[in-house]
C-alpha cells in the first residue's frame, strides 16, 4: 500500500523537508520551499546524479547556464509558438481551466428538475435527476465558458529598464536549450569527440494552469538534463548510433533509480505513441513511477534528432556542426536527451522510503533512504545529558564525523524518543555515548572508548571503538553491508535493539 500524499506533505512540513512557499502570507500556488532536511536530500540527489553521470564518465562534461537567455532562443526552440495549453475562461467567476481537462472536473449544477437546487456532480457524469450534461463553468455552475485560446506556459518578464515588447524575455521553461546554444563553445573549448554529452542541473519555470499534487508538478522546479550528441552516420553494434545510445541511456537511467532504492515493482517504461511524440522526436520513452497519484512520469528520454542544432543554426546564422575526421564531412549531431526532474525524483525517493511498522506495540515511522541519499548520515546521542564527560565526548565525535558527513547532535529527549526521531527522517545510523564509553573518574573506573552504533533498518546495535568510527562509516555509508560490519565487531548486542 503506497503512502498517501497527505501523509508525506504533513511529515515533510513537521520534519523540515518541504514547506509551502510564503506560507505566512497564505502560500504561493504550487511553489514549495525545501527546509533544512529537504535541502540536504535534494543536494544529495543532484550530487549523486552528477557523480554517476558526469564525474565518472569520460564522455560527459557539465554546464551551468543562466536562467535568462536571449529571447530568440525560445523562438528557435518553438516554445514561443508551441509551448501552450488551450484555456477556457468562465465569463461569470473568471476561473480559468485547461480546455482538455474541464470535462474531467466535478461540476456544480442547479437542477431544473429539483427547483433549481444545487448539486455537485462527478466529472464526466450527467445529472441523475434531469439527465443534463455540463455546458457551463464547473466551479460556479452559472457562467458560460469562452472558446479555447492558447495560453503560453512561459513566465514572461522584461530585461532592462523599459517595459516594452522589445524588452520581453522569459524565465527558461527547460535547461536543455542552453546546451544546444553552447554546443560550439563546449565542443571547441574541451576538444571533444562524438559521442559526448553535456549535463546541467538547474531551475526551470512553467506557468502551469493546473499544477498540484505537492511537489509533483510545480511552477518553479529543478531539472537534471543531459544532451548526448551522437554521430547519426555511425553505427554501434550494427545499429544506428542514435538508436543504440538511446537504449543505453534508458537502461542507465533505470539502473540509477534502482541503485538508490526505487523498487522494480514501482518503476516501468512507457513508450510514447506516435500521436503524442513531439514533432521533432524520433522516439521518446518515459520512466514512470508508481506515485501516490498513480503511475506518472518520473523522467523522459527522447531522441530529439538534429532538430535543435538545426533550428539554432537557422535562427542564429551560425554553423553548428561537427567535423567527422574519418569521413571528412560536417555532420549535425543527433541528440539523446535524458531529462529528469529533481523534485519528482525527491518525491519518488520519499514515497519509496516511507514505512510504518510496529515495534513492541508502538508505531515506528521510518524513511529507509539509501545511505547516500539520507539528509543526515549519523546522529550522535548522549545517553545521559547530565554527565559532562558523556556530553563532551558526544560533541567531539560529532565534530570529527562532521568533517566527512552531515552529522547532528541531539540530547533533547530520552534515547528511545531520539531514535524514533532519527528513524522518521531516515538517518541510517545513530551513535550513542554512555557511561561505559567514558568511565567514572570518581569511582576510578576507566572508560572503554567504545560507542554504540545503532542501525536504522534492523535496529541492531554494535559496540565500536571511537577511533574506528570514520572508517566504519566510510564503509557503511557507501552502501556497505551492516551484517558484515557488525560481524567484525562481535555481532549485534543481544537484546539491545531499540
Ligand atoms: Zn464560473
Ligand atoms: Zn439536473
Amino acid at each position: 500500500m503506497p503512502v498517501a500524499m497527505d501523509t508525506l506533505v504533513s511529515l515533510s512540513k513537521r520534519r523540515g523537508f518541504v514547506f509551502q512557499s510564503s506560507e505566512i502570507y497564505g502560500g504561493t500556488g504550487s511553489v514549495w520551499d525545501y527546509g533544512p532536511l529537504g535541502v540536504e536530500l535534494k543536494q544529495n540527489i543532484k550530487r549523486l546524479w552528477w557523480r554517476d553521470f558526469v564525474q565518472m564518465r569520460p564522455d560527459m562534461v557539465g554546464l551551468d547556464a543562466a536562467i535568462l537567455m536571449h529571447p530568440m532562443v525560445w523562438r528557435a526552440s518553438g516554445h514561443v509558438e508551441q509551448f501552450t495549453d488551450p484555456m477556457v475562461d468562465c465569463r461569470e467567476c473568471q476561473h480559468r481551466f485547461r480546455a482538455d481537462h474541464v470535462d474531467a472536473r466535478p461540476w456544480l449544477h442547479f437542477c431544473p428538475a429539483s427547483k433549481g437546487n444545487k448539486f455537485e456532480i462527478p466529472g464526466g457524469e450527467a445529472c441523475p435527476r434531469c439527465g443534463a450534461r455540463r455546458t457551463l463553468c464547473p466551479d460556479c455552475g452559472k457562467g458560460e465558458l469562452t472558446t479555447a485560446r492558447q495560453f503560453n506556459l512561459m513566465f514572461k518578464t522584461f530585461m532592462g529598464p523599459v517595459e516594452d515588447d522589445a524588452a520581453v524575455t522569459y524565465l527558461r521553461p527547460e535547461t536543455a536549450q542552453a546546451m544546444f546554444v553552447n554546443f560550439e563553445n563546449v565542443l571547441q573549448s574541451m576538444r571533444l569527440k562524438l559521442p559526448f554529452g553535456i549535463a546541467q542541473a538547474g531551475r526551470s519555470f512553467r506557468n502551469e494552469i493546473t499544477p498540484g499534487n505537492f511537489i509533483f508538478r510545480t511552477r518553479e522546479f529543478e531539472q537534471m538534463e543531459i544532451e548526448y550528441f551522437v554521430n547519426p552516420h555511425e553505427t554501434v553494434e550494427g545499429r544506428p548510433a542514435d538508436e543504440y545510445w538511446h537504449d543505453r541511456w534508458i537502461a542507465d537511467c533505470m539502473a540509477w533509480f534502482r541503485r538508490y532504492g526505487l523498487s522494480e515493482a514501482n518503476l516501468r517504461l512507457r513508450e510514447h505513441e506516435k500521436d503524442e511524440l513531439a514533432h521533432y522526436a524520433k522516439r521518446t520513452l518515459d520512466i514512470e513511477y508508481r506515485f501516490p497519484i498513480g503511475w506518472s512520469e518520473l523522467m523522459g528520454i527522447a531522441n530529439r534528432t538534429d532538430f535543435d542544432l538545426k533550428q539554432h543554426a537557422k535562427f542564429s546564422g551560425k554553423t553548428l556542426t561537427y567535423f567527422d575526421e574519418e569521413r571528412k564531412e560536417h555532420v549535425v549531431p543527433y541528440v539523446i536527451e535524458p531529462a529528469a526532474g529533481v523534485d519528482r525524483a525527491l518525491l519518488a525517493f520519499l514515497v519509496e522510503a516511507y514505512q510504518e511498522e510496529e515495534v513492541r506495540g508502538e508505531k515506528r515511522v521510518v524513511l529507509r533512504f539509501h545511505p547516500e541519499l539520507a539528509p543526515v548520515k549519523v546522529a550522535v546521542l548522549p545517553l545521559l545529558k547530565k554527565r559532562e564527560e558523556i556530553v563532551k565526548t558526544a560533541h567531539a565525535i560529532r565534530s570529527e564525523l562532521a568533517k566527512h558527513w552531515r552529522v547532528v547532535y541531539d540530547d533533547t529527549a530520552a534515547i528511545g524518543r531520539l531514535y524514533r526521531r532519527q528513524d522518521e527522517v531516515g538517518t541510517p545510523y545513530c551513535v550513542t555515548v554512555d557511561v561505559q564509553t567514558v568511565g567514572d573518574a570518581d569511582k576510578g573506573e576507566q572508560g572503554d572508548q567504545r560507542v554504540t552504533i545503532r542501525d536504522r533498518d534492523s535496529m541492531q546495535q554494535i559496540r565500536v571503538p571511537v577511533r574506528e568510527l570514520v572508517p566504519v562509516f566510510q564503509e557503511l555509508l557507501a552502501g556497505g553491508d551492516w551484517a558484515t560490519v557488525a560481524g567484525r565487531f562481535g555481532g549485534p548486542a543481544a537484546g539491545a535493539a531499540g
